[in-house]
């Protein structure tokens, strides 16, 4: 077992000679997500190698932002660092000590990318911030300048509506009388939300699946792209993507009981038709589909109480 008092934290800054935007890009903040990791090292090969100009403004690099997981060659150390990310007084756990590094990190920078891989297989996809509000839960203003950086990333789908739907899931379990963590809306901000709070954009892609050879040349575009349209670099302004499709989440299932099953094996984005079965619970009553739509995100071993999918829509936002 790997002993968390021997790791560190790494980032790595270059800084040109001009102003601009400060942009951090961040790998491996779930362990077993090495896309990121592997391309940012390579892009940082190029810069101290010279074949890649930093002309402006700033960007960082963490290639590795979850040491310990990483290390277990598993996606979370004592818990998962995308949830409940904010600093604290009193670490506990190894997440926590993470946090009291990180989010001041991230708060020196205007822009995050934060690269990912997932579970089955699949197409990449970008995940958005909200539509500019005003509202309580995550009110943000900058929502032309994100979605302009995700669209020249190289990515064509695009999903929104984490916060809103985790915030309504958060709701449904505290109606419920669930006291876990889970029941805490602060436990739906992750590095993206954090970012926004402090008044930056961020975005988190995922790059395909998670031993996709493809994945980290997904991710090592990207860079490039973002250090392009933010004018770090010096290299051609990336066009933004045509042929997009935007889907919105709207409702997440928790898995209730260790006997809830899924119907068939579901990948993220499958179809769905209104009235199609999704899984059974384990008393043997069906969860359908209440509209046409897609299901985001399946995790059929979702520990009883904890998501176990989400359901989106069509959007038109991009
Ligand atoms: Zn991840």
């Amino acid at each position: 077992m790997i002993e968390s008092g021997s790791l560190h934290f790494e980032s790595l800054s270059f800084t040109g000679l001009a102003p601009g935007a400060r942009l951090v890009v961040l790998g491996a903040v779930h362990g077993n997500e090495t896309c990121g990791t592997q391309a940012i090292r390579r892009v940082i090969g190029e810069i101290e190698s010279a074949r890649l100009g930093i002309d402006a403004g700033t960007v960082t690099f963490v290639p590795v932002t979850n040491p310990l997981a990483y290390a277990r060659h598993q996606r979370m150390g004592d818990r998962n660092l995308n949830r409940n990310l904010m600093p604290t007084r009193t670490p506990v756990e190894f997440e926590d000590r993470i946090a009291n590094w990180l989010c001041p990190l991230l708060a020196q920078h205007d822009a995050l990318l934060d690269l990912h891989s997932f579970h089955t297989a699949g197409a990449p996809f970008v995940m958005l911030g909200p539509e500019n509000n005003g509202g309580t839960l995550e009110p943000f203003a900058r929502a032309t300048e994100e979605t302009a950086l995700a669209q020249c990333l190289g990515v064509h789908r695009f999903v929104d509506g984490w916060l809103d739907t985790y915030a309504a899931g958060v709701a449904r379990r505290l109606a419920a009388g669930v006291s876990a963590r889970e029941a805490d809306v602060h436990y739906g901000v992750g590095t993206t939300e954090f970012m926004r709070a402090q008044g930056g954009i961020a975005l988190t892609l995922e790059c395909g699946q998670h031993d996709d050879p493809a994945a980290p040349d997904v991710a090592y575009r990207a860079i490039h792209n973002a250090l392009a349209h933010l004018r770090l670099s010096s290299a051609p302004v990336p066009a933004a993507v045509s042929d997009t499709e935007a889907l919105r989440l709207y409702q997440v299932t928790d898995r209730d009981h260790a006997g809830d099953r899924f119907f068939r094996d579901w990948a993220s984005f499958d179809r769905l038709r209104a009235g199609e079965v999704i899984g059974v619970r384990h008393d043997g009553v069906p969860v359908l589909a209440d509209r046409d739509g897609y299901i985001v995100f399946p995790n059929p071993n979702a520990l009883p109480g904890q998501e176990w999918f989400y359901l989106a829509r069509r959007s038109a936002r991009v």
